[in-house]
């Protein structure tokens, strides 16, 4: 038995989690890929005042509809308006005010004539060229006006959201909470980045690798912490991080070895397993269990199953408990420029990049247990169980990272 097919894996996991509706309220700093918990409008017009959308001269139209170059029209200066500062004068007939980007339009005018159109006079003004009513003129309101919807409840906010909403005199803004995840790996091998290499170790990368992802994502990491082939500590560790973390993602112990002692932890933990293996490769000892409410997800300990299951288990889980669109899994089509010559009895995904929509794999072996091949990677080309080998030219199915 090959194990569950990718689509039906997500379904069982999808259908154990909720979005999660919990609201706070954050700085616009903190907004980035938070997801609006409230509708949100207008509090005053924007722009608040008529505003000039040029350097030049606010005038009453009618007065310069016969200017031109050799017959300009001249007119009295009365005062200078900047932007961030208020006039005290009116435009009456004959007369002009001088005028910066920016600056409310003095009332009286009815349109402002560019710089570039008059001698840039101080004391009177030489204007060269006629311009219409409600030329060069910004009405107040005219990108929003007081009470009006702006966002939505349920909106992801990116970096124009959060503009929008400082342009409305908010400081802060009521989001849903992230999801909080915590990521555990496992194995007497394994030695934190700091300590020394000695005989049979290696580094930890998977905490990394795997802490980065989900932060990258806006997930609130709550633990990120290794612990040895030991299931009680195991157990321990998890039961421990589920008090805050919706969802715990472990590495490591999944396969059938001796010391896969995630199926012991799953026993000693009382969980229910949702499924063990599923038909992809790299990752095919998956197991997901749900403990208290919460699902437990223990990836393979191998850097690129483990790299490869996050985003096609775990990013699903996460997309659905924050409402984010954007962390759909985004397949495209791509063409390949590399060969890929094994036949794979499970969807296999290999790891690519993908450029103008042609798609080439890096040299270096795909291997599950190797990481550097895949830096500067951008997607996973999606080979479906069955197929026979890729040529140049064919087409394949990519996943985004
Ligand atoms: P396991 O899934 O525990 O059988 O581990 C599979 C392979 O991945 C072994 O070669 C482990 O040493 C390696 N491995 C397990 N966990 C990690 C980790 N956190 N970082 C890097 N390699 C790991
Ligand atoms: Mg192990």
């Amino acid at each position: 038995m090959s194990g569950l097919i990718l689509e039906q894996a997500q379904k069982l996991l999808l259908e154990r989690v909720n979005r999660i509706k919990d609201v706070e309220e954050v700085t616009l700093w903190d907004a980035a890929r938070r997801v609006l918990a409230e509708d949100v409008y207008a509090r005053h017009d924007q722009p608040p005042f008529p505003r000039s959308p040029l350097d030049g001269y606010a005038v009453r139209s009618g007065d310069i509809r016969t200017a031109a170059k050799d017959q300009p029209v001249r007119l009295k200066v009365l005062e200078e308006v900047d932007a961030g500062h208020v006039g005290s004068k009116c435009v009456e007939p004959g007369t002009a005010v001088r005028i910066m980007t920016g600056a409310p339009i003095p009332d009286g005018a009815d349109c402002i004539v560019g710089q570039e159109d008059t001698n840039y006079g101080e004391e009177t003004v030489e204007v060269y060229e006629p311009v219409g009513s409600y030329e060069n003129y910004c009405f107040t309101g005219e990108d929003y006006k007081a009470g009006t919807k702006i966002l939505g409840e349920g909106m992801t906010l990116g970096a124009v959201e959060i503009g929008i909403l400082a342009s409305l005199g908010l400081e802060s803004v009521s989001v849903y909470r992230s999801p909080k995840a915590a990521v555990i790996t496992t194995g007497d091998e394994i030695i934190l980045p700091g300590e020394e290499l000695t005989g049979g170790k290696i580094y930890d990368s998977n905490l990394y690798t795997l802490v980065t992802r989900l932060r990258m994502w806006g997930m609130e990491v709550t633990a990120g912490k290794r612990v040895g082939d030991d299931p009680k500590a195991a157990a321990e560790m998890i039961r421990d991080a589920a008090k805050e973390a919706d969802l715990v993602v472990t590495t490591g112990g999944v396969s059938v070895g001796k010391k896969d002692i995630m199926h012991e932890v799953v026993k000693l933990l009382g969980c229910e397993t949702i499924f063990w293996k599923i038909a992809v490769k790299p990752g095919m000892p998956t197991l997901c269990a749900q403990y208290q409410g919460k699902l437990l997800v223990c990836l393979s300990g191998n850097p690129y199953g483990a790299t490869v299951n996050l985003e096609l288990l775990v990013r699903p889980v996460l997309e659905k408990m924050s409402g984010r669109p954007d962390l759909k899994i985004k397949r495209e089509r791509a063409v390949m420029e590399s060969t890929f010559p094994k036949m794979s009895r499970v969807t296999r995904y290999v790891r690519g990049y993908c450029e103008d929509g042609n798609v080439r794999i890096p040299d270096g072996s795909n291997a599950s247990g190797i990481l550097s091949s895949m830096c500067g990677c951008n997607c996973l080309i999606e080979i479906p169980a069955g197929t026979q080998r890729l040529e140049p030219g064919d087409e394949a199915v990519i996943v985004r990272l």
